[in-house]
């Protein structure tokens, strides 16, 4: 392996359980990883994108079981419909893990033997009322009626010889590792949440069933599989070579970001850099939490009154109309509310009216008034200034997990064009200079903002690229030295084409 020269950039998806196929939620949080992927893929980086299944657990070998195969069969069955989702959206992911992989459990065994030989494993005995739906126990004031709170289902009395994660030893350690490190939680209120949780104190917890047997053996009692945390974190240092390949680990770890939603928080920044920490690794440099982007209930009704899977309106909205919506609408961090009405909204008038306007009106005048041949730009344009502040202002908001903030600043950038062009009026101008300068610029321009949008449309800004007589793939090339002012050639055929961006109802 050789990596010099280019700096590197790693993040991760959570590993989604296969007892559902992929919904919002996954799509959510793995469309924002990948346009922050694909914006420091641009910046020349070295990257990596890791995201994967979870597949272990008594969930999946009951629903194996109540399917009559086994569970290898099941989440067989069931993983390839993620590999398919992110296929369909155009993710980029570099490596794609399945818990149920050997190199996963190799990784497993070394990381709790690590633990264990650190004395923060030890065996314990639980009591509590459990609930097979959660895998998870319950103390007798969190249940309703003697029902599970989130099930309304009657729990179970289990007790059972468990091996417990002294994670009540690492509060100061914890406390201290984030004192130390106040930026790497974006956004940051979040870190306040994990430090309040941390000083309220901290638990163990059982990483270890003796009555399950689909998952990974505990390597010093084989009698019991490891369970939940040890398995499913553990995914992002084993899919980099913890326990099977040292070198490769030392170079990706630790990752830059974890990308998550606010729901798996205490998970992410409480439980895994303890155990981390346990077995002498590094925790990660990063976390990006994102809050929920919700199905606005009957709001997802098109006509019939029928609720449907967001996912299903790709076929209506194109890919990068649903990867544009759900990057643009909602603040990273915040909760956000996914409605159909909010979805034709923004392709209307962010798609539909501003950057396909821009990219239709740009080829129809320069084909009127231009001979089809793209003019070059002039370097004191107004627009250079618009352009440079497009690019820096876009720049920051991807380097801090701010994609909505990233697509309002490349927006301006093509209101600002749609403006100019209207202050000129091209179209009412005869063929000449006058004319070819005002489209030298706005080609120009709109050169720029295709680069600066393909991380989130990916397909559509390499469409325009091609129509405005520009060959090249724009994943490679690079923001700075390709988004400079005054770039596009002469003598280039610009083609309309079909409206990238039909509008909808
Ligand atoms: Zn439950």
């Amino acid at each position: 392996m050789t990596h010099y020269a280019a700096n590197k950039f790693s993040a991760t998806t959570p590993i989604y359980y296969v007892n559902a196929k992929p919904h919002l939620g996954h799509a959510y949080t793995t469309i924002v990883a990948d346009a922050v992927a694909r914006w420091h893929r641009l910046l020349g980086e070295d990257v990596h994108l890791l995201t994967g299944t979870d597949e272990h657990g008594l969930k999946i070998q009951q629903a194996a079981d109540a399917a009559g195969v086994s569970p290898q069969q099941f989440v067989d069955s069931i993983a390839p419909k993620f590999e398919q989702a992110w296929e369909r959206l155009n993710i980029t992911h570099d490596d794609f893990i399945r818990t149920t992989e050997p190199r996963h459990a190799v990784g497993v065994k070394k990381l709790l033997q690590a633990c264990y030989d650190a004395g923060d494993i030890e065996s314990d005995f639980y009591r509590g009322q459990y609930c097979v739906a959660c895998e998870a126990y319950f103390i007798d004031d969190e249940l309703v009626n003697g029902n599970c709170p989130i099930h309304n289902t009657p729990t179970t009395f289990v007790e059972e010889e468990n091996y417990f994660f002294r994670l009540s030893r690492f509060e100061e350690r914890l406390l201290k590792w984030y004192a130390d490190h106040p930026n790497c939680i974006t956004p940051g209120f979040r870190l306040n949440e994990v430090t309040g949780f941390i000083k309220t104190g901290l638990q163990d917890f059982s990483i270890s069933r003796k009555t399950l047997t689909w998952g990974i053996p505990l390597p010093w009692d084989e009698s019991h599989v490891t369970y939940v945390w040890f398995d499913a974190l553990a995914n992002y240092i084993t899919a980099v070579g913890y326990g099977t390949d040292d070198a490769a680990f030392n170079a990706n770890w630790p990752v830059d970001f974890h990308f998550l939603g606010k729901d798996i928080i205490r998970f992410h920044c409480v439980y895994w850099p303890a155990m981390l920490m346990s077995a002498g690794i590094e925790p990660p440099k990063g976390w990006a939490v994102g809050g929920w982007l919700l199905a606005g209930g009957e709001k997802m009704s098109k006509t019939t009154g029928n609720v449907v899977n967001p996912l299903d309106l790709i076929d209506d909205i194109g890919v990068d109309g649903f990867r544009y919506y759900v990057l643009a609408d909602t603040v990273y961090g915040n909760d956000g509310d996914f409605t159909y009405e909010g979805l034709i909204s923004r392709y209307n008038s962010d798609l539909a009216n501003n950057l396909g306007n821009l990219a239709a009106r740009i080829a129809t005048v320069v084909e009127k008034k231009c001979g089809g041949i793209g003019p070059t730009p002039s370097l004191n344009s107004i627009l250079a200034a618009a352009a440079a502040t497009a690019v820096a202002d876009t720049s920051a908001a991807w380097h801090s997990v701010q994609p909505s903030r990233a697509l309002e600043a490349t927006w301006g950038l093509i209101k600002a064009t749609n403006a100019y062009l209207e202050n000129n009026e091209p179209w009412k101008m005869e063929p000449g200079e006058a004319v070819d300068t005002v489209m030298g610029d706005a080609l120009e321009a709109l050169r720029i903002v295709t680069i600066l949008a393909n991380p989130a449309l990916p397909t559509s800004t390499q469409e325009i690229w091609r129509r405005i007589g520009l060959t090249g793939e724009i994943t490679d090339l690079r923001i700075g030295a390709d988004t400079q002012w005054g770039q596009y050639p002469s003598g280039r055929q610009v083609v309309k084409g079909e409206p990238l961006f039909p509008r909808k109802k």
